[in-house]
């Protein structure tokens, strides 16, 4: 039985993953953690009143009382650099789908969980659909090197672009290099309006109600376009990636950036 506690169990996606992880075969949900003190039992929120784990504020404690083998954390850029941490010391395997941290956090982590010999997943996004998204993309790229990037939110998102356009545009710009595209003496008659600059390739976040995670990836070359795109309609489309991820991290001995690696190897 792989024992997990949820970090932000009391969040969207948190709730989500306690369901997933009750309904997986062969996992424990072990303990729930959220700031929002509830002192109720997950069980109560993600309507299955049999699942008697109190919510708990205090990480540190929920580790130390239930010894769990992963943590899965959804909380937010500021918290979950802490918890990666106390996670590695303690030994437990850390998935991590929180977004916002940059490259040399995720380094930092990636060096602590060799040292200790700890096995962990940073993704930045679980949907499989979206990790496709990103490999049809970067082919794409090989041929079509003129790119931008719309990325679609709900308005409660804190991070732009996503974690999700920052990985697909590194893995663009891998293949194709830094190019200056569009027109060189262009100008902003409203400040940001051509979106964000990166490696010379424009990122556009929209934030609305009604949006979950949607991205479109646009290629324009001579007398045609391609536009590559992923929706998650729901918050369920992150749960087969998390629950495989889970699965996987058990057998590693280092911290992995990205599903696809554990998806594609
Ligand atoms: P949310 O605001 O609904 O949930 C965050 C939860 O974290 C809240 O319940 C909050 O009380 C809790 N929290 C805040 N500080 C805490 C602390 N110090 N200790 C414990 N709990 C704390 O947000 P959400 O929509 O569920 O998203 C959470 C994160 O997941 C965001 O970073 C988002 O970008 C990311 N996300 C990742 C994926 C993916 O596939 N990797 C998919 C969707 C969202």
């Amino acid at each position: 039985m792989i024992k997990v506690v949820v970090a932000g169990a009391l969040g969207k996606m948190g709730q989500e993953s306690c369901k997933a992880i009750v309904n997986a075969e062969g996992m424990q949900l072990a303990g729930a953690v959220d700031s929002r003190d509830s002192g109720h039992t997950i069980g109560t929120y993600i309507g299955k009143p049999e699942v008697n784990v109190t919510v708990s504020g205090d990480l540190e404690q929920v580790i130390r009382d239930v010894r769990p083998d992963v943590l899965v954390d959804f909380t937010r850029p500021g918290v979950v650099q802490r918890h990666i941490e106390i996670a590695i010391n303690a030994g437990v395997r850390p998935v991590i789908g929180t977004t916002g941290m940059n490259a040399e956090e995720i380094e930092r982590f990636v060096q602590l969980a060799s040292a200790q010999r700890v096995g962990g997943l940073i993704a930045p996004n679980f949907a499989i659909g979206a990790l496709l998204m990103i490999k049809f993309a970067t082919e794409a790229a090989k041929f079509f090197p003129h790119v931008e990037i719309i990325e679609l939110h709900h308005d409660q998102k804190m991070d732009a672009p996503s974690g999700t356009a920052m990985k697909t545009a590194e893995s663009i710009a891998a293949v194709r290099g830094h190019m200056s595209q569009g027109m060189p003496s262009e100008f902003e008659k409203i400040e940001g309006v051509r979106g964000g600059n990166f490696e010379g390739m424009r990122i556009h976040s929209v934030r609305l109600p009604g949006f979950v995670a949607h991205q479109e990836v646009i290629f324009g070359g001579i007398g045609q376009t391609l536009s590559i795109r992923h929706d998650s309609i729901s918050r369920e489309s992150f749960m087969p990636g998390l629950i495989l991820a889970v699965r996987k991290v058990m057998a590693l001995d280092h911290l992995v950036y990205g599903l696809e690696n554990l998806l594609f190897e």
